[in-house]
């Protein structure tokens, strides 16, 4: 039985940008959110060996720390003819200084060195798992992607990370090229295309009034 989600909800999550935007995912709910970072709780080591598990870390360790209800979320992008890669360690690839433009760099040497020049052989796409965990031990997860082709050289500078490489399928602009509130808005006034948006949609069906 899904359970639904009220009052207060800590944001597990020290990442400004990533707050101010569950924030306004949840506000519509009368959900009010506190993060993780503004009840100084530490951050745990994501361990996990996928999406569903480390988003499951970081809401646990939110909720028994904070007493309270604890939503977190994990994300990346997985290159089919990378086997997956870089996957969970997409915020690893860009090394401590946060280069995306190295990041995006490797991944496109890597598909050169494998010959994938056609559209067809550049499939990727972008996962995001989110989990809120309730101090008393119960779960409630989903997980959703968004399906897309690389493209090279990177186009557009909205958004963040691989964006500008990243082609949805059915579009012809990258999310790069994409205004936010068309990328991650949820219907009417957006599109709900991004991994993230997606996912989103599943949670509030399942747990939100
Ligand atoms: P985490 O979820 O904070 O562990 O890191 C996810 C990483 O995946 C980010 O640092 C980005 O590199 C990448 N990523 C996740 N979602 C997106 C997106 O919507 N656009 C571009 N890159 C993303």
């Amino acid at each position: 039985m899904p359970r639904r989600i009220s009052g207060q909800l800590v944001i597990a999550t020290h990442n400004p940008g990533k707050l101010a935007e569950m924030r306004e995912l949840l506000s519509p709910y009368g959900v009010t959110a506190i993060s993780a970072g503004e009840l100084g709780l530490a951050e745990p080591e994501e361990t996990g060996d996928s999406f569903a598990a480390n988003a499951k870390i970081k809401a646990v360790a939110a909720a028994t720390a904070a007493k309270l209800p604890a939503f977190a979320d994990d994300s990346g992008i997985a290159v089919d003819a990378l086997d997956g890669a870089p996957g969970i360690y997409s915020a690893r690839w860009a090394g401590p200084s946060k280069d995306f433009n190295a990041a995006m760099s490797q991944i496109e040497r890597l598909l050169a060195e494998r010959g994938a020049t056609q559209p067809s052989k550049r499939k990727a796409h972008f996962v995001s798992a989110l989990c809120v965990a309730w101090p008393d031990g119960h779960i409630e997860e989903v997980e959703a992607r968004a399906d897309g082709t690389l493209v090279w050289p990177p186009r557009g500078t909205a958004g963040f990370g691989y964006d500008p490489m990243f082609l949805p399928d059915g579009h012809d602009r990258t999310f790069g090229e994409m205004p936010s509130i068309e990328k991650h808005g949820l219907p009417p006034l957006g599109k709900g295309l991004s991994h993230r948006a997606r996912a989103f949609v599943k949670l509030a069906e399942r747990c939100l009034d």
